[in-house]
């Protein structure tokens, strides 16, 4: 079946039961703090162990969880992130505050001392029904990674209580250049802690991840061909700032061959080795993408279309953080891509996967633009043989 075939029937505004993207978000991340014990490599916000100045008062805080509740029922689920929110004092608070206003909460903690038993049976009593924590590499290298020695032990210790304490756990990977290779022991890894699910989001070289290095484009693609294998070994798998999986999760469900390539080979050998063969594929490609779905609160109310796409459009101390994520130019252009440019602009993949917009931003300075880490060459844009950037 050609590819052309293969994009078309994706409504991209639209959401699990219909939900409309155009309306509300399925997701509203709000960054509680910029503090966090921790200085990992790649880290998006560079936090700090203090603090910055601005950060949303415990009045504030409310209001805005009072905004996130006006979208109304169901409501977007609140991704609580940081820095580390259990940095901020009035976390526990608030987040009763949120579940008494109906929020559906998640929260994505940094590890450490902090994130004791009592506070994680604490979170599930409060009704966190999920939470994500982050696996970069096995011992050593995710250590490298985190910054401190021993991190990787009490990571997957962390793991372990978090379960038990009844709660949904989702392991986090960043993937970048330094750890492409070890995908599959990390997949070993997550499946056997028993996570819920795996989320491997492609670096984005902003923060501190400006001085980390990324994957080439070819290395995407063997990546994502290696998670859709991993998908079909009994894991939840879904990325970020990588949509382009959707469209590889698309093309090898109607038969496409993987890549023929070093690294491709390289990482499903050892899935080979360590997780049998394949069953039903449990890929997750949900049409959010930054802006459509996705609403981001910094820690000084600053309104984004994501995490990774650091455009203000607003602050929720002064606007309503719906008519922002509804009206605002940026939010309306991030949803319509026939306004993409470059590849992603003339691809048959462009309403299921759109690419990372937040890419296109930190590499070409336009969210519109294509995105860089996409192997895939639209058949249109071959033929259209122009140079848009
Ligand atoms: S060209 Fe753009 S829209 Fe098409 S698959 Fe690649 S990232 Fe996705």
């Amino acid at each position: 079946m050609p590819w052309s075939r293969l994009g078309g029937d994706w409504r991209l505004d639209r959401g699990p039961h219909g939900w409309d993207f155009r309306v509300r978000p399925l997701l509203v991340f709000w960054e509680a703090t910029r503090a966090c014990p921790l200085a990992c490599r790649h880290c998006r916000a560079s936090a700090l162990t203090d603090p910055l100045p601005g950060e949303l008062a415990t009045g504030e805080a409310e209001r805005f969880l009072e905004s996130v509740a006006d979208f109304g029922r169901p409501s977007p689920i609140l991704v609580v992130t940081g820095g580390d929110p259990l940095a901020r004092a009035d976390l526990l608070p608030l987040l009763e505050r949120a579940r008494d206003l109906g929020l559906r909460l998640a929260l994505a903690p940094a590890v450490s001392d902090a994130l004791s038993e009592s506070v994680l049976s604490r979170l599930a009593e409060l009704g966190v029904s999920a939470m994500s924590i982050s696996l970069d590499g096995e011992g050593p290298a995710h250590d490298r990674i985190r910054g401190v020695p021993g991190h990787w032990g009490k990571t997957c210790a962390a793991i372990r209580t978090a379960i038990d304490a009844g709660l949904r756990v989702q392991v986090n990977t960043c993937a970048m250049r330094d750890n492409g290779h070890q995908l599959p022991a990390i997949f070993a890894r997550v499946r056997g802690l028993d996570a819920a699910g795996w989320e491997v989001f492609f670096l984005i070289r902003q923060g501190r991840g400006t001085g980390v290095e990324e994957l080439t484009p070819e290395e995407c693609e063997a990546c994502a061909h290696f998670l859709y294998d991993a998908a079909c070994r009994g894991l939840t798998v879904r990325t970020v700032e990588g949509p382009f999986f959707r469209r590889v999760v698309r093309q090898r469900e109607a038969g496409a061959p993987p890549p023929d390539n070093a690294l491709y080979r390289t990482l499903t050998a050892t899935l080979q080795d360590c997780a049998g063969p394949p069953g039903e594929c449990l890929a997750h490609t949900a049409g959010t993408r930054d802006g459509n779905g996705i609403a981001f609160v910094a820690y000084d109310g600053t309104i984004h279309p994501g995490g990774f796409l650091p455009i203000p459009c607003g602050n929720v101390r002064t606007a309503s953080l719906r008519d922002v994520y509804v009206d605002h130019p940026l939010f309306r252009d991030l949803r319509a891509p026939e306004r993409f440019r470059g590849r992603c602009g003339a691809c048959e993949f462009r309403d299921l996967c759109g690419g990372s917009r937040a890419r296109a931003f930190h590499r070409f300075g336009n969210p519109l633009g294509e995105d860089p880490a996409c192997a895939y060459v639209p058949p249109a844009w071959t033929s259209r043989g122009e140079a848009e950037a």
